[in-house]
């Protein structure tokens, strides 16, 4: 049995924190871990800035809601569903998220949480485990599948040396030089041709 373990932001949606700032016009919620290294540090500068300008997860999630999966992702993710049981990994919040799964028929996803008060502020964030991304290709070795999993940047690159194959979809060049071992595929048609030659089955792109 073959699994696809996808990334989300930048192989099926936008980047949320950079869109979500275009759409505010609030520039210091670009920063993101190029800028600052410290996760921790980034995120409890975002939950502040947020409280700053007293937007809380509804206002968030209406702007998150505006936004629209990548052109095409939709029909990519379909043609992987109904060849692979598809899994999307990423280290995005439920809560952020939601606006743009509803568009995607709602796929199986895995990732963080967030915590809010009765006002709806957010006070708090809540990384289900560390390196979640590895650990669940892991896992799903543990229940003997195989794995093909594909993602965009540096926090997927764990995932992709877990999985049986590995797919870089739209990588910056730094990523690329520094993985050559990975397939570069930068539409969903390469991508699903990617999928194709990765399966130990049959499979037409
Ligand atoms: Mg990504």
């Amino acid at each position: 049995m073959e699994l696809a373990c996808l990334d989300l932001e930048g192989v099926l949606i936008p980047e949320i924190w950079i869109n979500f700032a275009e759409r505010t016009g609030i520039d210091e919620l670009r920063a993101t871990t190029r800028d600052i290294p410290d996760y921790d540090v980034l995120m409890r500068q975002r939950l502040d800035i947020l409280r700053q300008h007293k937007l809380g997860l509804p206002d968030i999630q209406e702007v998150i809601g505006g936004l629209t999966p990548l052109e095409g992702a939709a029909e990519c993710l379909d043609w992987l569903r109904e060849r692979f049981q598809v899994v999307i990994l990423s280290d995005t919040f439920y809560e952020f998220a939601e606006p743009l799964m509803r568009q995607l028929a709602w796929p199986t996803l895995f990732c963080h949480k967030l915590e809010t008060d009765d006002k709806g502020m957010i006070v708090d964030y809540h990384l289900r485990q560390a390196d979640p991304k590895r650990k669940a290709v892991q896992a799903f070795h543990g229940l003997n599948f195989r794995i093909i999993a594909s993602g965009d940047s540096y926090n997927d690159t764990t995932m992709l040396g877990e999985a049986d194959a590995g797919i870089l979809f739209r990588p910056p060049q730094n990523v690329i030089d520094e993985f050559p071992q990975y397939p570069v595929a930068t539409t969903y048609p390469d991508l699903q041709a990617e999928f194709s030659k990765a399966s130990t089955r049959d499979i037409r792109p």
